[in-house]
C-alpha cells in the first residue's frame, strides 16, 4: 500500500474518516472536524474507519459494549451488541485489527480518533445512550500497538 498520497513530509496519523468528512457513521453521516481537515497537506493522513473494515453495512444499527471497555473486547471477556441485539463482536475485533496493520504499513505513530465512538471513544464511550468514561476497541488496539492516541469530540 502507497500511504504517502504524495506528500514527503510530517507525521503519518490514522484518522477516523468520518472526522475527515467521509460518510461512514452508523447513520450514514459524518462528524467532519475543521481541526482534523486543517491537518490535510501538514501531515500523511490515513483515513480509516474500523466499523466498515469490520464488514459492517452503512447505515446500521448502533452498538455498544455490554460493560466494560475496549480492552475487555479485545481480551473475550465482553461483547459487543447492536441495539437490535446482533452480537457484532467479531466485527469490531476484525476492525480494529484492520486498523492496526494499516498503522503499522502506513509507519503511522499517531492515531487522531473520534470520541465517543465504541471503536474509535478515546476517553469516552456511550453505554444506555449516555456518555461515560472508556476507549472503543479500535482505540484500545491502537494504544496496545504503542501509538499515541488523541480524541476528537
Ligand atoms: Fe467514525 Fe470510527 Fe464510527 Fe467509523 S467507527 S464512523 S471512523 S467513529
Amino acid at each position: 500500500m502507497d500511504c504517502s498520497g504524495g506528500h514527503s513530509n510530517g507525521e503519518v496519523i490514522l484518522v477516523s474518516a468520518c472526522l475527515l468528512g467521509l460518510p461512514t457513521r452508523y447513520d450514514g453521516g459524518h462528524c467532519r472536524s475543521a481541526e482534523v481537515v486543517a491537518l490535510v497537506g501538514r501531515h500523511r493522513l490515513v483515513p480509516v474507519c474500523p466499523e466498515q473494515l469490520g464488514g459492517l453495512s452503512t447505515p446500521r444499527p448502533p452498538s455498544e459494549m455490554e460493560r466494560g471497555h475496549g480492552s475487555d473486547v479485545l481480551d473475550g471477556r465482553v461483547r459487543v451488541l447492536s441495539t437490535e441485539g446482533t452480537n457484532v463482536t467479531d466485527n469490531f475485533v476484525r476492525g480494529a485489527r484492520a486498523a492496526a496493520e494499516i498503522a503499522e504499513t502506513c509507519g503511522a505513530t499517531r492515531a487522531i480518533l473520534k470520541e465517543g465512538s465504541p471503536s474509535c471513544g478515546v476517553s469516552r464511550i456511550m453505554r444506555a445512550e449516555q456518555a461515560v468514561e472508556g476507549e472503543g476497541v479500535a482505540a484500545a488496539l491502537l494504544r496496545r500497538k504503542g501509538l499515541k492516541v488523541d480524541g476528537i469530540a
